[in-house]
């Protein structure tokens, strides 16, 4: 026998003892039968599966998702234009350095595990074929019995919407990082301006829009300035300018007067200019235009208004207040069967007959409520009584010990109500990671006065990276194969 000989039987062998080891294996996990150990092929009959659609990772959407995945019944597809589920309500500490975007982001899939019932796709979708049960994205045609739209809102700037690109708005973790670098440049090239007004103009930050969006923006940036200018710049004696400015009467209008009028007092003594009842009547690259001046200023940021996202367009229905989608109690949308609409995207109407606010505790409510509702129709029970929001109060911060809290008739300010700011949001992130890194990132800022994240890490001028693999199918195109 040759060396080629002993080594051909050896290996031969070898993948032979591989197989059989394989082979093992898979027996053990192949789905058992109703045959057991008599042989026989007859496979206990599975309950038909319904297929439930999700659009949206967000809030919403991500709380369906988790209430509808691997139940032995349905068939779950959970579409993103994102991998990731974000935690919007602390972007802008990424947007300002204080935590960085992994800390306030986690992969979907991490979340909603794959299996052979559930699925998670991402891909942008662009329609709703209704009549054919299907959903249109980039990827192809994904076929329903059920559809949950959680896509939730978008910067609204009032029909001027050549206004983006001078004052961006924030919502995702893109629009964070540009916004954290825009900061960062400003300083930069401030810590070098020959001319004393454009330094000023480039410390200059405008902030449109005084919700909690606005206001924890302006109580963030006031305070990264001071430390900026004590610590990193040798600029003299130059002060950072926040300007605030809202239409309405005063800041924080959603909360109640006194706190209002606390959080006002809490950005002064941080030396945010706030300017209400002013209207911005026009934006171009570092200026805005108000009704009687002009401030020339190095970022401008838009916090002002949200629409819903193009849902309705998407649904052939026509669009309530703010682009949002009208729904029944049962969160469902009127004459479509089987599409339920939540979140932000949805028009739905509290107890009290006003529409319920654009908020994450009402989106997770929600999702969880359309999810239930599901389940019980399919196991031919009762379906739930009218969707009802339980309002666990509002929060709001404006800086370092300074927040405002408003729990029905209690009303928090000063330390106590940041306390309880810093633990709802630790508590409401998604994932055990994010709750160590955030507690983590505070703790060290708090005791140092530091922020970790003063990274510029990609440049403006850089053209955006088109997204790999997809082409956009435009929403006319109907043909396209299921995704299977
Ligand atoms: C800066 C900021 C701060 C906020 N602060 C607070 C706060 O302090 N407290 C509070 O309660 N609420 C806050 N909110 C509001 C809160 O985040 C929203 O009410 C909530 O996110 C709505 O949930 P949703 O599920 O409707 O949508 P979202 O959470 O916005 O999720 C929508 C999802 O849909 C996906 N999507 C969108 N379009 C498409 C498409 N065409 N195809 C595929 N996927 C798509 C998005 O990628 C996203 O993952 C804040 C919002 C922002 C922007």
């Amino acid at each position: 026998m040759t060396y080629h000989d002993t080594r051909t039987q050896a290996l031969t062998l070898l993948g032979g003892a591989t197989m059989l080891l394989a082979a093992g294996l898979a027996a053990r996990r192949a789905p058992r039968t109703a045959a057991g150990r008599h042989g026989r092929t007859r496979r206990r009959a599975e309950p038909p599966r319904r297929k439930v659609v999700v659009v949206g990772a967000g809030f919403g959407g991500l709380q369906a998702a988790l209430t509808l995945a691997r139940r032995r019944d349905i068939d779950l597809t959970l579409i993103d234009g994102h991998n990731h589920h974000l935690f919007q309500p602390l972007l802008y500490q990424v947007a300002t350095a204080a935590l960085s975007p992994a800390d306030i982001a986690s992969p979907v899939r991490g979340i909603i595990p794959a299996s052979d019932r559930t699925r998670v796709l991402m891909a942008t979708v662009t329609g709703v074929d209704t009549p054919a049960r299907r959903v249109l994205t980039d990827a192809g045609a994904v076929p329903y019995d059920e559809l949950i739209i959680a896509t939730g809102s978008q910067p609204s700037y009032f029909g001027h919407d050549a206004w983006a690109k001078a004052a961006p708005g924030l919502k995702t973790l893109d629009d964070a990082l540009a916004l954290r670098r825009s900061i960062f440049e400003a300083f930069e090239k401030a810590s070098v301006a020959g001319d004393a007004a454009e330094q000023a103009r480039l410390l200059t930050f405008v902030l449109i829009g005084a919700g909690p969006t606005g206001v924890e923006m302006a109580g963030s940036i006031a305070e990264l300035a001071r430390d900026l200018l004590a610590h990193d710049y040798d600029m003299g004696q130059r002060r950072a300018r926040i300007v605030l400015i809202e239409a309405g009467p005063r800041v924080l209008e959603a909360f109640a007067p006194d706190l209002s009028n606390d959080a006002a007092r809490a950005l002064n003594g941080l030396g945010v200019e706030i300017r209400t009842g002013t209207r911005v009547t026009g934006i171009e690259t570092g200026l805005v235009h108000l009704h009687d001046e002009s401030i020339a200023a190095g970022t401008v940021i838009w916090a002002a208004g949200t629409d819903a996202t193009p849902v309705a367009k998407w649904l052939g229905v026509a669009p309530g207040h703010g682009g949002r989608v009208a729904v029944d109690a049962g969160l469902r949308v009127p004459g479509l069967d089987g599409v339920s609409v939540i979140g932000d995207a949805a028009l739905a109407v509290g107890a009290d007959g006003k529409p319920l606010p654009g908020l994450a505790p009402v989106a997770k409510q929600q999702g969880h409520y359309v999810a239930r509702a599901i389940l019980r129709r399919l196991r031919g029970r009762h379906a739930p009584g009218p969707f009802a929001y339980r309002d666990y109060g509002t929060l709001a911060t404006i800086g370092r010990n300074k927040a405002v809290a408003e729990f029905g008739p209690v009303h928090l300010t000063g330390r106590p109500a940041w306390l309880m700011w810093a633990v709802a949001h630790i508590f409401f992130l998604i994932s055990f990671r994010n709750k160590v890194m955030v507690s983590t990132q505070w703790a060290f800022a708090y005791a140092t006065h530091q922020r970790a994240n003063r990274l510029i890490i990609a440049r403006g001028d850089q053209p955006p990276v088109a997204k790999p693999g997809y082409s956009v199918i435009p929403p006319s195109t109907n043909s396209v194969a299921p995704v299977t």
